[in-house]
């Protein structure tokens, strides 16, 4: 997302203004996630859909990491792409869209995301802004400075991309191919851009990069960051996601807790518990469960979300119920069960003792229903809590029915707060009592008349 409102900003420098409509943009760009099969089959349906639906001479660019992952044999077999640039190349990019519509850059384009979590951005339009070579000169850095434009998340939440690529080598993991070794992003720029986004109204903000605990820069840690970022009038939260667990010290769990703004909430993908399973995997075998506990003593009343992978080549019975006793104990407040993929390309595609896929799916069952149990009981015991809600919009199922998050739910993949009652207005803070509570959302009402919620 933070790519495609980059790429988003880069068109509307070229000239282009957004179209809700790919039938009437001049120009498509399709920003793809490949990390697994299913992501790459689906951001190919994306892109066929969008070619279909394209005005005759509008030009359709094919970005993100099905371009690295497939790179040359995606130009051969899909002709309907004009452009296939993966995100090594982006500096190119306002360069070669630009060289699509040497005479008149007043066009209309379409930026959408293809992949497992794809979310159409909408797209660009507008009269000229600039011409095309006076773009290029916009563009000159490295495309991680780039500016953004704000079109696919609400004005009041963004993400702050504190780095890209892994240094990691998990066995099953394509994401180190894809987006290259880690390239951390200086704190002084990473400042910058949250102040902007603070200033544009920005209440939370969402720290990603393929692995958090990896942000270092000279003597600075994650720590540092977090913390001048908690110096940022108008932020609220800060929230941290895809933390590595094997660098999660004493020392800066601690300090990250304390920083007054941060969200008492983190993600951490532990993936497995048995630690041979761990170990095949190249993640270290250590049992996770005293981290797990560890967290919560170092960061009291912290919100824990993971990522388990189920069917690793060579997980036994045994392994499975490690894992589910694992669960049982560490007890997340969320957890995200995936069944393992053997991706081309990856060690562990080429590893003995493939699982059935029958059974993978069903541990992924077995696991997901025992966290729905534990997710409840959680919800249950916030339930008579004030918190503080962060409010989003109207429910999917009635406009009526307002939504909003409150600091233990992450947004896009926790679960919601329903107000019962009063419907304060989206984008506003406010505090919420919590009425009711189900496995993902839970019900709470607002006072309209209390105090104002400032960062
Ligand atoms: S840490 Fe994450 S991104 Fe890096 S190799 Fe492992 S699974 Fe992939």
């Amino acid at each position: 997302m933070v790519d495609s409102e980059r790429l988003l900003a880069a068109t509307r420098r070229l000239g282009f203004r957004p179209t809700e409509d790919p039938s009437l943009a001049d120009l498509l760009v399709v920003n793809t996630c490949a990390f697994i099969l299913p992501a790459a089959t689906e951001a190919v349906d994306v892109i066929l859909d969008a070619a279909g639906r394209r005005k005759p001479g509008a030009r359709l660019a094919v970005v993100g990491c099905l371009a690295s992952r497939y790179g040359e044999e995606l130009a051969k077999n899909l002709p309907e792409a004009d452009l296939v640039m993966p995100p090594k190349d982006y500096r190119g990019f306002v360069s070669a869209v630009g060289a699509f519509f040497p005479e008149s850059p007043a066009r209309a384009a379409g930026v959408v995301s293809g992949g497992v979590s794809g979310d159409a951005l909408g797209g660009v339009s507008g009269d000229v802004l600039n011409g095309v070579a006076g773009a290029g000169a916009l563009f000159p850095g490295d495309f991680e400075t780039w500016e953004r434009d704000r079109g696919g998340t609400p004005p009041w939440r963004a993400w702050l991309k504190i780095a890209e690529g892994c240094d990691n080598s998990c066995a099953y993991c394509l994401i180190p191919r894809l987006r290259g070794r880690l390239k951390v992003r200086p704190l002084s720029e990473l400042a910058a851009e949250a102040e902007s986004l603070a200033r544009s109204g920005v209440r939370e903000l969402t720290l990603v990069a393929q692995d958090l605990t990896a942000w270092r820069e000279g003597k600075n840690n994650l720590a540092d960051l977090v913390e001048r970022l908690g110096e940022i009038e108008g932020l609220v939260w800060i929230r941290l996601m895809y933390a590595y667990p094997e660098r999660l010290g004493k020392k800066l769990v601690k300090r990250l807790a304390a920083v007054p703004k941060v969200a008492a909430y983190l993600d951490v993908p532990i993936q497995h518990a048995s630690p041979d399973v761990l170990g095949a995997m190249g993640r270290g075998a250590a049992a996770p469960l005293p981290l797990v506990e560890n967290l919560r003593e170092w960061w009291p009343g912290v919100a824990l979300r993971t990522t388990l992978m189920v069917g690793f080549p060579g997980e036994t019975e045994r392994d499975y119920q490690l894992l589910r006793e694992f669960m049982e104990r560490a007890r997340f407040d969320q957890a995200g069960v995936f069944v393992f993929s053997p991706e081309e390309g990856t060690r562990a595609a080429l590893m003995p003792g493939r699982v059935p896929g029958g059974v993978g799916r069903s541990r992924r069952r077995g696991l997901m229903s025992l966290q729905k149990k534990i997710s409840l009981a959680a919800n249950r015991a916030r339930v008579g809590r004030e918190v503080l809600v962060l409010v989003e919009g109207p429910s999917a199922d009635s406009d009526l029915v307002m939504t909003g998050r409150a600091d233990f739910q992450a947004p896009e993949v926790d679960g919601l707060i329903i107000f019962d009652g009063h419907q304060p207005l989206p984008g506003r803070m406010v505090r919420a009592r919590l009425l009711k509570a189900g496995p993902y959302d839970l019900a709470a009402s607002f006072d309209p008349d209390g105090p104002a919620v400032t960062g």
